[in-house]
């Protein structure tokens, strides 16, 4: 039962929204020696039925363009395969594992070819195990793939894959509400700033409530935009609709299918079972309403199936099971995170804009967050390259592998 009002009327740190990246800022806060604040994270909807992180794939991997977006998926996966030691060897945490099916990335021209040969240069620069693959390699380890348009894959089968995303985020909620981190079931709605205007002096619950603030961090998700509003301040995220379907086959393949990237963009991987986990969007990808979830029932006949059924031809005969319409808090400037502090309000720290690869980041941006909040700056990894400050000077991050 998550309360509703906070018990004081100051913290050091409110955070807004507590869905996974909100919970693993308070979680490495609370590892931090130096740090004995108060934190307080406000969630509008503790269900989390409709957060990002309730609709995502739970699926990490290596295969990045950017060295940083490459260390930060080795630290989640170091994370996730070492979660009970980072909590402290409690052995009420479960040990998890990553089903390392990998990622494969399919070009279907030598324009996207090239980006995948230097992509594994950097990969592999970095530690990791991408492999590149021609049509005939694939087509030897994967036989159920149509590669007839194929010119190269990608792929690595190390820490690239599923893992559960969910036991992650209980235990950071779990642990850091037992060191004294307060969450609670209400909505942010307003924010003042000094008269100075170069910070926010406190938040305004709908409850009524006015809370002063230390700092405040920006963790509400696909609403990035609309909470950065309240203090005044623009940021260029906006909820884009991704569509999900779960389906059996009448015919399963006989061995793991690899989280496939078509050349299409759409995305299929394996469930477990005999069923399959596929992802997509239509070709008008306009920015949505923050509550429309509704499901576009002919985009699965009219485009998604048919692309699926001509790369896996075994998956002509399939019945889908689930369908569910997500968010992805879609960074319009260049597709990356967005951290660190604002340029003028000083005490407004962002971490938004995660598009489609939020979920394995949150370890690392929980710890980078945290950081920041207390000493100032980055310490195991440094993230400033993602900083607000990069968005009004116009310097984007180049990734090219971004789904
Ligand atoms: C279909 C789909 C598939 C995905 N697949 C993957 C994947 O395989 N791997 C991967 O790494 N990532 C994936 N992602 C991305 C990943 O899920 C997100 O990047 C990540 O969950 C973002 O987490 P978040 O905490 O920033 O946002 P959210 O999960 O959206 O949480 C934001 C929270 O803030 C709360 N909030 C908003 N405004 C307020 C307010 N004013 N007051 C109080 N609370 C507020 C909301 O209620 C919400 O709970 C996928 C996303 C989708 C949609």
């Amino acid at each position: 039962m998550t309360a509703k009002h906070p018990q004081q009327t100051t913290y050091d740190i409110v955070i807004i929204g507590g869905a996974i990246m909100g919970a693993s800022t308070a979680w490495f806060l609370t590892e931090d020696k130096d740090f004995d604040g108060r934190v307080l994270v406000v969630e509008r909807d503790p269900t989390y039925e409709t957060c990002s992180t309730m609709h995502t794939n739970s699926c990490m991997r290596q295969q990045f363009s950017a060295e940083l977006n490459v260390r930060i998926s080795q630290f989640a996966a170091d994370f996730v395969k070492n979660l009970r030691r980072y909590m402290g060897d409690d052995d009420r945490v479960p040990e998890l594992s990553i089903r390392s099916f990998g990622y494969m990335y399919l070009a279907d021209n030598d324009d996207f070819a090239n980006v995948l040969r230097e992509s594994q240069k950097t990969q592999l620069a970095a530690g990791t195990a991408t492999q590149l693959m021609t049509a005939e390699q694939i087509k030897a380890a994967y036989p159920f793939y149509n590669v007839d348009d194929i010119v190269l894959g990608s792929i690595n089968l190390v820490d690239e894959g599923y893992w559960d995303g969910s036991a992650v985020f209980d235990w950071w909620r779990r642990s850091s509400r037992e060191r004294g981190v307060e969450y609670i079931e209400n909505e942010v709605v307003a924010m003042t700033r000094t008269p100075a205007g170069t910070r926010v002096e406190s938040v305004t619950l709908k409850s009524g409530e006015v809370i002063s603030c230390g700092q405040v961090v920006n963790a509400s998700g696909p609403r990035a935009a609309r909470t950065a509003r309240m203090a005044g301040i623009d940021v260029p995220v906006e909820p884009r609709k991704r569509f999900s379907w779960i389906f059996s086959a009448e015919n399963p393949l006989d061995r793991d299918l690899p989280l496939t990237i078509d050349p299409s963009g759409v995305h299929v991987r394996e469930n477990g079972g005999g069923t399959y986990q596929c992802g997509g969007h239509a070709d008008v990808d306009p920015v949505v309403d923050y509550d429309d979830f509704n499901m576009d029932h002919a985009l699965w006949e009219n485009q998604i199936w048919p692309i699926l059924a001509t790369r896996i031809p075994q998956f002509e005969a399939i019945k889908v099971q689930s369908e569910w319409a997500g968010h992805y808090a879609m960074n319009v400037f260049d597709h990356n995170a967005i951290m660190g502090p604002h340029t003028e309000v000083e005490n407004f720290i962002f971490l938004n804009g995660f598009s489609g690869h939020g979920l394995q980041q949150s370890p690392a941006m929980g710890r980078g967050t945290a950081e920041y909040l207390v000493h100032g700056e980055y310490r195991a990894l440094d993230m400033s390259p993602f900083n607000f400050e990069r968005i009004p000077a116009g310097r984007k991050i180049i990734e090219k592998a971004i789904i």
